[in-house]
This record gives C-alpha cells, structure tokens and sequence, in this order.
C-alpha cells in the first residue's frame, strides 16, 4: 500500500509538478485547491501526510492547520508547510501551531521527497506506540502532547521532538548534530546553539524533573538512566 499524500496548493501548474514528482517517487495523491476543499479532502480521504500550501485563498495554511488540529479524526495527520522564502515568520508561527516541518520555495524535488519521507518514517515509528511513559512523564507524539505527573507541560514542536527523542532511549548519551538530525530533517543546518537553547527552554519547563536532562560534557545529552527509585507511573 503506498502512502497517500494530499496536495494543497491553489497554483495548478505548482500541484501539477508536485503530482507529477511524487506519484514518480511511488506515492498516490489526492489534490485541493483551497483551504475548505482540503478540510473536506483530509476528513474523507484519511490521507497520510498533507503537503500544505500557506497562502491560499480564503482560509490560509494557518486556518487548514488550526482546523485539522481541531478535529481528532485529522488532528494527527502529519503537516508539510509549503512557504515563500519571504514568508519566514509564517514558519515559526506554522511550526508552533504544530505543522511537522516545512520546505520553502522554490524547492528541489529532492529535498521535497526527502521531507516527506522522513516525516512518513517518523510516523511509522510512533504508530505502535500511542504515548511514551518515562518516569512521571507522558508523551502522546500524535498530539505532541506532554504531561508529567498529569499537568500538561506546553512544549514547542522542536522541545517535543528533543524530548522525545531523549526520553525513549533513557541512558544513551546524544551529540548535537545527532539531535539535529534526529528531530529534523537530513538536510537542515546543523545548529548547535539550537539544541542548547532547547535544553535550556526544557530544563526551565520542567522544574526539577529537567534535572534529569543532563549534559555530557564534550558529548551532548542524555535523559538520565531510570532506576529502582523512579516512580512507577
Ligand atoms: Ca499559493
């Protein structure tokens, strides 16, 4: 069975293209044009990514993205922003608003697959598992959604995936660059000061439970090994 992408894009020409490349690289495809007919297409057609475009007419990127959050039945259907190089705000604001990733244009075909790709990956890989417990935390990725001691803990999408990431492989120690690639995609600058910013941002975030976040020093970090002691949540 092959993935089944939904293309958003009001410029014929540009979903023309993106069809053509991603039905070459194996996927099938489902089209709208406008914000409304994607809430529609997305709701009836369950598709398994949505490549969306953020100026649209009518309702824009955000308004499709707030709108599938909204409904359970869409909410975890992961979300690949297509944005204008000037429209570099609109990303920050996409991603917090719980988009997956984004690819700016004009883009290579390659990186687009890429992207897509790695975003399916992920989703197989949760798929299994609906939430991560680790000590008194819970992460529910489909929602990105954290709680620890069932207090809700409001995480960007990058302090998520870092957690995540962390929290599933308690002990194992995680270089930077690791980091990066793990949570992003291949193809992203490697930014170090990044991942150190997160750590701080969810060290502060999480109180004295962020004690177990540690530093390797001239590694990276690591989520600290659960022991005997830890509760049984
Ligand atoms: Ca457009």
């Amino acid at each position: 069975m092959s993935n089944m992408i939904l293309i958003v894009e009001d410029e014929e020409a540009i979903r023309a293209l993106i069809r053509f490349n991603l039905q070459a690289a194996g996927y099938t495809t489902c089209e709208a044009e406008d914000g409304l007919q994607a809430l529609e297409r997305a709701k009836t057609l369950k598709p398994d990514l949505i490549l969306l475009d953020w100026m649209l007419p009518g309702l824009d990127g955000l308004g499709v993205l707030r709108r599938l959050h909204e409904h359970a039945d869409t909410a975890s259907i992961p979300v690949l922003m297509l944005t204008a190089k000037s429209e570099e705000s609109d990303v920050v604001l996409g991603l917090e608003m719980g988009a997956s990733d984004y690819v700016t244009k004009p883009f290579s075909n390659k990186v687009l697959i890429a992207r897509i790709r790695a975003l399916l990956r992920r989703g197989e890989e949760e798929a299994p598992e609906e939430y991560l417990r680790y000590a008194g935390l819970t992460l529910t990725p489909g929602q990105r959604r954290a709680t620890l001691a069932g207090k809700e803990i409001p995480l960007t999408c990058g302090e998520f995936d870092l957690l995540y990431l962390l929290c599933a492989h308690p002990g194992h120690v995680y270089t930077r660059t690791q980091i990066v690639s793990r949570t992003k995609g291949d193809d992203y600058p490697v930014t170090d000061r990044a991942v150190d910013v997160t750590i701080v941002n969810l060290r502060r975030k999480l109180g004295t439970f962020g004690e177990r976040l540690e530093t390797v020093r001239g590694v990276g970090y690591r989520m600290r090994a659960l022991s005997s002691l830890d509760p049984a949540y």
